[in-house]
């Protein structure tokens, strides 16, 4: 099966190996590429939020399984899903070839001291990695605003940790626009990979 259905939202059902190809291809032919991580919260969000449901149907490259609750809902209803895909695991990996493959990132949210750990471990462990931009997630301009900095400083990938739906609206905005970079939301990713 290669979709499986959980309260609407239909996930790809692929392993992490299986994305790593995938994605590895889409760095390769630089396609514009927005990928939801969606756990129990962004399922439930989307349930009660048309048009974060109707964000996720039609600006969503990729949906992945992150969260056992969404692994189990799988089983239950006899559509299981190969394995929990983590928006942490990719993130970390999409930095490893980001700096294997000197791509150009931008990471975006969490506090700005969280911001800053970030930005230094990203500087002392991916040396090859070219750093766009790692800035705060407390801005004060909208989404619109903030999509046109991000897209003019050129990524191949961007990394929003806003929290859901912001995250997801705002790389929606560079997704509609036909940004060539790898985005993904990450949520508390930063604030993990920072400590
Ligand atoms: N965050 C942000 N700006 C905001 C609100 C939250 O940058 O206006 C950051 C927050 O600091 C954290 C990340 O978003 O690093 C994820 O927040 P949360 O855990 O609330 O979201 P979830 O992962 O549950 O979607």
């Amino acid at each position: 099966m290669k979709k499986v259905n959980v309260l609407g939202v239909e996930f790809d059902n692929l392993t992490l190996l299986e994305f790593k190809k995938v994605f590895l291809q889409r760095i390769k032919d630089q396609k514009s590429t927005l990928i939801v991580t969606a756990n129990p919260e962004i399922v439930m969000q989307a349930n009660n939020d048309a048009a974060f449901m109707n964000l996720i149907k039609n600006d969503a490259d990729f949906i992945t399984a992150d969260g056992i609750g969404i692994v189990l809902a799988g089983k239950i209803q006899h559509t299981p899903v190969k394995e929990r895909v983590t928006g942490y695991d990719m993130f970390v990996w999409f930095l490893k070839i980001a700096n294997e493959q000197k791509k150009r990132v931008y990471l975006i949210g969490a506090k700005a001291e969280i911001a800053s750990l970030v930005d230094a471990k990203l500087r002392k462990e991916y040396p090859d990695l070219q750093i766009a931009k790692v800035e705060d997630g407390y801005f004060k301009e909208d989404l619109e605003t903030v999509a046109k900095r991000i897209k003019a400083a050129k990524p191949d990938m961007v990394f929003a940790a806003l929290g859901c739906p912001r995250q997801e609206q705002l790389l929606a905005i560079l997704k509609k626009q036909g940004v060539p970079a790898i985005m993904m939301g990450v949520g508390g990713s930063f604030d993990v990979f920072s400590g």
